[in-house]
């Protein structure tokens, strides 16, 4: 019955591949005393005073639109926060969007700079939806393999090396998910350098900016000449714990916004009325909440890289995120092998890999917003599944020696 209506649908649609990351949620989601090191989001419930900002919102009855980048106040403290925090200047007037997240954000980056076959160098292991998004903005994505013998982070070569005449822009996201990689001033520049060589664009992901733990964030906006080809992600959802209430931001030249305000008119509007005052409350007040989640994150990744290199998982120290990126290589399974079948025989959800491009394969992601107990409890398990590979591996060695 269904394939009736095969010929109905968009064929660029059709071909885009499900999230891998969802799969496994699916798959977890139905099995009972899961530990998920799966989800790539906070454990923490959105600070207090935020939520009552919100509620009390609502109370006032603030239901109706807001203007389409979104309220001007809100802009006003996004400005003030970009300038406090990472020493770029934006005019809230116009420089300034509200969105639905961060997807949003990068969905409208897209749409407003791609021509068809433009392409758009995405450095993987990668984010799931950068490569689809390209594709629905009529780009091409073409994806730049980081490596783990430097950390996963991307080099100037490695840029250089992937450029054709069709490359319109690059993806950056620092830090990233899933590897947790974060670029320094030095490493952002040097990218930096070929941007302006080749006259490129930059999607600029930061995200994940307040959760770095070793070092000071530095917006790729802040790099010398990368004011005017940058547009600058962010939102709530991780460093403020936020993901539940769909709000993001974007900032960037006034001739880039104008044309993403069109799109936004023409399909959500505005991002929902009360719930901006609770962003309003969260850059004002909240700051000293995030840093309290940072240090708890912290203390979660020296933990969690220490056991996992313990058990004999290769994992390099990221910067920032709340990801670590393990190297299940030595087990022989493949990534999606060994989520299986770690959640199967230990019920410790991860995920593969290759749900972030083709140079994830041989690793997998766990996120660590989840109670130290909790990563206690996984870090247990995933010693015993690792250890019985080991014993099933020397077993089968012994018989073949033996024969
Ligand atoms: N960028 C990255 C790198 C992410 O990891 C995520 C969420 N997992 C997003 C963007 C989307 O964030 P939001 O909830 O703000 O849409």
């Amino acid at each position: 019955m269904m394939k009736e209506h095969q010929h109905y649908l968009s064929e660029m649609v059709k071909e885009l591949k499900p999230s891998g990351i969802r799969k496994f949620f699916d798959l977890a989601a139905s099995m009972k005393g899961v530990i998920s090191l799966g989800v790539g989001e906070p454990d923490f419930v959105t600070p207090w005073s935020i939520r009552e900002a919100a509620i009390l919102s609502l109370e006032e009855g603030f239901t109706s639109y807001t203007a389409n980048p979104g309220l001007l106040e809100l802009r006003q403290e996004i400005t003030t926060y970009l300038n406090k925090r990472f020493g770029v200047q934006y005019n809230p007037v116009d420089q300034v969007i509200v969105t639905a997240g961060a997807s949003q954000a990068i969905d409208l980056s897209f749409r407003a700079i791609l021509n068809p076959g433009d392409e758009v160098l995405i450095i993987e292991p990668a984010f799931v939806s950068y490569a689809p998004l390209v594709t629905l903005a009529g780009g091409v994505p073409i994806p730049v393999s980081t490596h783990p013998s430097n950390g996963f982070k991307l080099t100037a070569e490695q840029i250089e090396n992937a450029i054709s005449s069709r490359t319109k822009a690059i993806l950056l996201c620092s830090p990233n998910n899933p590897t947790g990689t974060y670029l320094n001033k030095e490493e952002l520049t040097n990218i930096a350098a070929v941007v302006e060589k080749h006259d490129l664009l930059v999607v600029s992901d930061e995200i994940y900016a307040e959760l770095t733990y070793d070092d000071e964030y530095t917006s790729f906006a802040s790099i010398e000449g990368m004011y005017e080809r940058t547009i600058l992600i962010n939102g709530f959802s991780k460093g403020f714990a936020m993901t539940g209430w769909r709000l993001g931001f974007l900032a960037a030249p006034p001739s880039f916004t104008e044309q993403m305000v069109k799109i936004l008119q023409y399909t959500t509007m505005c991002a929902p009325h009360m719930l901006q005052h609770g962003a309003i409350e969260a850059l004002r007040n909240t700051y000293h909440e995030v840093e309290s989640m940072r240090r708890s994150y912290r203390r979660r990744r020296n933990f969690i890289v220490q056991s996992l290199n313990n058990i004999g998982l290769d994992c390099h120290t990221p910067g920032g995120a709340f990801y670590v990126f393990p190297s299940i290589k030595k087990t022989g399974l493949t990534s999606e092998q060994f989520a299986e079948q770690l959640l199967l025989a230990e019920k410790v959800a991860v995920v593969p890999g290759s749900a972030f491009g083709e140079s994830g394969e041989g690793y997998v992601r766990c996120s660590y917003a989840t109670s130290l107990e909790q990563l206690q409890e996984a870090m247990k398990r995933i010693k015993r599944f690792v250890d019985s590979l080991e014993m099933k591996k020397s077993q089968t060695e012994e018989l073949y020696t033996n024969n």
